[in-house]
């Protein structure tokens, strides 16, 4: 199987850069241009670029210029660019997901009745045991960037065990071969610090749709613990990252009292990410609010694993930044709509009340624009808007589950399903095509995947 595997990477490589070399334009030909014209709804969530909250234009274009978008508005002049009819269609900024696991594809469907901490045990850490390879890596987060990017995700923070080197490596081409933009929050251990900062330099540094940040330790006021967080938050500083730690997400870790222990190890600030943060207190939420932490919110796996319901008002309210995140394995989908409805449906059900925060606008910021603010990267990402990275989708809403239309912009949280993911386009260059992924043979994918998935059931069931 292992050969199996080396020789999907190798063909899958060589499938990619045939694939580069047919759709990049040569320098004589100069940048690429892509003119999508006449959407029915263009969503810049720019408020100064159109209508609303969300930036709306209709009968909109937005023309893309190498791996920028160059201009958005209404009558476009597309001459000499390639021009994609968006009649009918509604175009998106893509998603942002600031907090995922690809590996996690491995153990989809697994533990479905257990709470964070039984799953974490049952799922998680006996795949930490199995010497993972680096071309069964490979295969499990080929699945899941596909599947992102099939979603309409074009950004991903993927959060990675990385159990070794080998399958960080593994773990880390498979992102770069997908065409995604990402982040590679990397739980090195302090012990192999070489290997940390080789990662980074080697293999995400060379990279310009990639960076990196510190998988942190699990924070808890214990002494060991404390130590590790503080040189790990030392560590992220002297590498100018972030660190992203998993934060208050199951009510039993209020009993360790996390941010204390992330406040002592001098990591409560601007570059720290928490995931989850489900159980905080009103002092908590104003404490980090000051700080100027960033939050990672998912609600698919909260209500997934049981964890509870963050209060997401009050964190609004205090002005922390959040992003949505899917999470992997802990709630087994690449579904952006359906984390945003989830999101949606939480509070509402919740609190009773149906303008409860957030809305239905507040939610497509939050899978957004929210994103990349909380990445520090609202300056490349997360709207439409001359000078930024050209990372957008378009959707098709002519299908059943979407039409009629009658409130485009609601449509999209409560209707929407990847398969209305029509075009997606990362730095330019789509890389799904009239609701097919470019240059992908998706029953390959699953099948090395799904011989990784074997290899591990029987080596755990031993
Ligand atoms: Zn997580």
């Amino acid at each position: 199987m292992k050969c199996a595997v080396h020789t999907r990477v190798a063909r899958s490589l060589l499938t990619m850069l045939l694939a580069g070399l047919t759709t990049q334009p040569s320098l004589a030909q100069g940048p690429s241009r892509t003119l999508l014209r006449n959407a029915r709804l263009v969503v810049t969530m720019e408020p100064r670029l159109g209508n609303g909250a969300l930036g709306l234009i209709a009968n909109g274009d937005v023309f893309l210029e190498g791996d920028r978008i160059a201009a958005v508005g209404q009558g476009l002049d597309g001459s000499g660019a390639r021009t994609i009819d968006a009649t009918g269609k509604i175009v998106l900024p893509g998603f942002v997901d600031v907090h995922n696991h690809l590996w996690q594809s491995l153990i989809r469907g697994c533990g479905t009745s257990l709470a964070v901490g039984d799953w974490l045990r049952t799922c998680v850490f006996p795949v930490g045991r199995l010497n993972v390879t680096e071309p069964e890596a490979y295969a499990v987060v080929r699945l899941s960037t596909l599947d992102l990017l099939s979603a309409g995700v074009t950004t991903v923070v993927d959060w990675s065990h990385a159990f070794s080197p080998d399958f960080a490596r593994g773990n880390i081409q498979a992102l770069l071969d997908s065409g995604l933009r990402f982040a590679f929050a990397y739980r090195g251990r302090l012990e192999h610090v070489d290997d940390i900062r080789r990662i980074k330099r080697d293999l995400i540094d060379p990279h310009p749709r990639a960076s990196f940040q510190m998988g942190g330790v699990h924070p808890t006021i214990d002494e060991e613990v404390a130590k590790t967080l503080r040189h790990m938050s030392e560590l992220a500083h002297e590498m100018n990252v972030k660190l992203h730690v998993h934060l208050l997400e199951g009510e039993h870790d209020r009993a360790q009292e996390p941010i204390r222990a992330l406040d002592r190890a001098g990591a409560l600030g601007p570059m720290l990410i928490g995931a989850h943060a489900v159980h905080m207190t009103d002092e908590e939420i104003r404490l980090l609010a000051s700080r100027g932490v960033r939050l990672a919110h998912c609600p698919l796996s909260n209500m997934r694993l049981a964890s509870g319901v963050m209060r997401l008002g009050a964190i609004h309210a205090q002005g922390i930044r959040v992003g949505l995140g899917l999470d992997g394995g802990a709630n087994d989908t690449s579904d952006m709509f359906n984390n945003m409805r989830a999101a949606v449906g939480i509070q509402r059900a919740l609190t009773h009340n149906p303008t409860v925060y957030p809305t239905v606008a507040a939610v497509l910021q939050l899978a957004t624009i929210g994103g990349a603010e909380v990445l520090d990267m609202a300056a490349q990402i997360g709207s439409l808007a001359p000078g930024k990275k050209a990372d957008v989708i378009v959707l098709d809403p002519h299908t059943l589950n979407f039409a009629p239309l009658l409130d485009e912009e609601s449509q999209v949280v409560f209707n929407a399903q990847p398969s209305n993911v029509e075009w997606v386009f990362v730095d330019g260059r789509a890389l799904k095509e009239r609701g097919k992924l470019v240059g992908v043979n998706a029953a390959a994918v699953i099948a090395d995947a799904n011989r990784v998935a074997q290899r591990v059931r029987v080596a755990l069931s031993r």
